[in-house]
Parts: C-alpha cells; structure tokens; sequence
C-alpha cells in the first residue's frame, strides 16, 4: 500500500524508456497530418480499421515470422491473468490480416481497402527518431494481385506526402520475388556467403541460416563490400515476377512517380513478396526510413485465411513529423486565440459573457478566469503568444463596447460589441504573413 499520508515529497514518476508525451501546439500537427491521411486515403475508396493493440503473440509469430528482429527481440510480450502469452503489437499489418480473416473480410467486394493509424511498440535501442512506442499511419490493398494495384497503392502514398507539402522525396523500389524466386535466390546468396563465413558479423552469420537475404541489410561498411560481389536477386526471378515489376514500373512511370531502384532494399519482415518499397529522408540521422511496404501475397493464408494477395505501407508518424515541410506545419497550428479581460471590479463571467460570444461567432477566444491587473492579462497574451487582448472595463460594459488592444503596436481601439467578431476576423485573414514573427516564439 502507499503511504499517501506522508508529507515527503514523492518522488516523481518518469515516463517509460522510448516513449513520448506529445504536447500542444505539436498535437495539432499531428491531428492536422492524420485528418491529411484520412482525406487523401478516402478519396482512393479506404476505409479506416480499428484493431486491438493486443494480439495473441502467436499471430505476430506466424505473421511476422520468428527469424525476424521484430519477433525475435523486440516485442513487448507479457502472459495475462489468464496464462495467455498476449503482444503489444510492434506493426499493424498481420492484426489488419487477422481481422480480415476473422470478420469475414473475403466476402466484402474485393479488393478490400483499409487504414489504420495508431501506435505500435518495439523494444528497441532508443535514439532520435526511434522510440519504443511510435505511430504508424498505413494502408493496406486485400484481394488483388495485379500490379495495378501496387501502383495504385504508391499514387496514393505519392499523393498524400505531396498533400502533406514534401517536395525532392524519392521512392526505393525492388521486388524480393514470390516464394519460388526467393527460394532459388537464397540458395544462391548462402552459396556465395558459404565459403565467406568468416568474414560476417555474428548477427549475419546467424542469418545465414535463419534468413539469409536480411544480410543485404547489413549497415556494417566491410559486409556491404563484400556483398558487391554477390549474386543480384533480380537474376533469379521467375518471368512472371519479373513481369509482374515492370508492369508496376511502367505505372509509375505513366504518372510520373519518381522512384529508385535498390536491389539491396529487402524489407525486414519476413511476409514481403515482389514490390517492396521504402521511402527516406534527408534530415533523421540513421533512422531516415519514413515509410516501408511491399507486397505480402502469403500472409493471410499463414493467419488462417484462404491465399489472398495483399499490398501495403507503413508510414513512421514520429519520423514523417518530424521532418514536416514548415509551410504545412505553419497551416496546422490553430490560430491564435484573443484573450478577454475585465478591467476594474467588472465581475470576471463578463469576460466569460463575451468569450462565449466570439466562440459562438466560431472564433478561438480565451477568458480570464482570475483576477488580474490589465498588465498582467497583458503580459500574458504576450507570453501565450496572442495577437489582440480584449477589455471590459465598467465604460465600457455600460457602452455596450469592448476595447480591442493590438499587442504588437500597443494600439487600442473601441468597437461597439457587435462588430469585434467581424473585426477580428479581417484582421486574422490579412495578418496571416505576420505569422512568420509568432512561429519564432513557440
Ligand atoms: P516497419 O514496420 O519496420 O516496416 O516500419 C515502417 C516505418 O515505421 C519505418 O519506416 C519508420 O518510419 C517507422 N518505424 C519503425 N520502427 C520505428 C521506431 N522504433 N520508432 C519510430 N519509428 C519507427
């Protein structure tokens, strides 16, 4: 039991290693980018899907695959009251897989389109731009197999981060092959690797034998060397894979997505098949990928479901904001609020009376809720950042009028009470171009 009886001061509480509290103003950035998400992935037909955030482990296992990092060492697994091993989940796409399994999905209209925003968990090593607990914005593409529907799938993406005002941000794009591809490719990978053993870093030697083409992955300078002669994935494609990427090049290319091929890009989860894609940022530091996805024509059937094709992303929120174009981020902070002050012994629900008022001419207003001097209510409109405060003295109530007061001239002007909303309103829509000097001050 605590002894919350105790005078000491407790000690405080500390978040949990690896996550974030997000504060505002930031917060209505991050609600401006999700209402961006949600508009854009409508106009393309998606519809959002809301999953649990607890999963039974297995279906990260089985979805994910066990040689995985994610399922290896970074989920957050605990068993529950009721000895059942549960999951935090570290991504989104094998719970979208399970649901579609279990809601009977299959029988909607295919394909079927959803998204999903949310947060996911990994125990990973926190740094800048990697945390425990991240966002994840995505979308996945059910019940078709056609690359149509990967270029389709990528417009979307194109067109959201373009709604979102990045400019210069370019595609990786490969194709990992369907399982026969990737089979004769991974033979032919461990046989040049084989002979090479020594050479690899632990992790990769171990890969060897769990996942041989994560090595492509390596971040280790000596191990991409040695790569350089390896044999190259795209000489092992069947025809129909290889048909299958230039379809959805030829897409991209008719509307004019630029993207890069990589033929080292293999994703780190094991349900990729064909495209795989990522998308990187200048700006993060190491952790630069801003969005991971690709093709997973074998997932739902290792979920449970009958073979159903499906295609998706992954969007890091944290990352995507933290790289946001200041034109958007500028846009997304809500405007700022006027501050209503009374002046005198004016009793304070006056200020509230004209709050109300301006709210309910859908301005943003403030009120003062205690007394304070006008210097004081002055100085803090200033430090909120306020352009105009507005005051009720005695006069003026008897007047019927309000005393605009502009925070940056120091001018005041009275206006009768029924013209301060309109007022206000003009001079939020010219001053727009000011808001460079109140950008410096957050
Ligand atoms: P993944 O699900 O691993 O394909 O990741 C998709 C995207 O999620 C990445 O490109 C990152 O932007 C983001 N992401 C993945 N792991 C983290 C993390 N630990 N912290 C922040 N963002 C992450």
């Amino acid at each position: 039991m605590s002894n919350a009886g105790s005078k000491r001061a407790a000690q405080p509480i500390r978040r949990v290693k690896g996550t974030r509290d997000l504060l505002p103003p930031d917060t209505a950035v991050w609600a401006a980018v999700e209402a961006t998400a949600r508009q854009v992935f409508e106009r393309y037909g998606y519809g959002e899907v809301r999953t649990p955030i607890l999963e039974e482990t297995e279906l990260f296992v089985r979805g994910v695959g066990e040689a995985t990092d994610i399922v290896g060492k970074e989920m957050y697994t605990f068993t529950d009251k009721g000895g059942r091993s549960l999951t935090l989940r570290p991504e989104s796409t094998a719970s979208v897989a399970r649901a579609y399994v279990e809601n009977g999905l299959q029988q909607w209209p295919s394909p079927v389109k959803l998204f999903y925003i949310g947060p996911q968990f990994r125990y990973e090593r926190p740094q800048k731009g990697r945390y425990r607990q991240f966002f994840q914005i995505g979308a996945e593409l059910l019940g078709d197999p056609g690359p149509i529907s990967d270029a389709e799938l990528l417009l979307m993406l194109v067109d959201f981060l373009g709604a979102l005002e990045f400019t210069g941000l370019t595609v990786l794009l490969n194709t990992v092959g369907g399982e026969e591809s990737r089979e004769a490719y991974r033979r032919e990978l461990v046989r040049f690797l084989e002979p090479k053993k020594d050479l690899l870093s632990e992790d990769s030697r171990r890969r060897l034998d769990t996942n041989p083409l994560r090595i492509l992955d390596t971040k280790s300078r000596a191990e991409r060397e040695l790569l350089e002669g390896a044999p190259r994935l795209v000489d092992s494609l069947t025809s129909e894979d290889r048909e299958h990427f230039e379809a959805v090049r030829g897409v991209l290319d008719r509307f004019g997505v630029s993207y890069r091929l990589d033929d080292r890009l293999v994703r780190g989860l094991d349900y990729y098949t064909r495209t795989v894609f990522e998308i990187t940022a200048a700006g993060l530091g190491a952790q630069d990928a801003i969005v991971g996805g690709g093709r997973y024509d074998g997932l739902i059937s290792e979920v449970g479901g009958a073979e159903t094709p499906g295609i998706g992303f992954a969007i890091g929120a944290d990352r995507l904001i933290d790289v946001l174009p200041e034109s958007f981020r500028r846009r997304a902070l809500p405007a700022p609020a006027v501050l209503v002050a009374t002046v005198g012994d004016v009793p304070l629900d006056e200020a509230l009376a004209l709050a109300q008022e301006l709210r309910a001419a859908g301005l943003p207003a403030l009120a003062e809720l205690a007394r304070r001097s006008v210097k004081n209510s002055l100085k803090r409109a200033d430090r909120l950042g306020l352009a105009h405060v507005l005051l009720l003295g005695a006069d003026e109530l008897a007047a019927g009028e309000v005393t605009v007061k502009d925070l940056s001239t120091g001018d005041q002007v009275r206006l009768g009470r029924a013209e301060v909303a309109d007022r206000l309103r003009s001079v939020a829509a010219a001053g727009s171009p000011d808001q460079d000097d109140e950008e410096e001050e957050r």
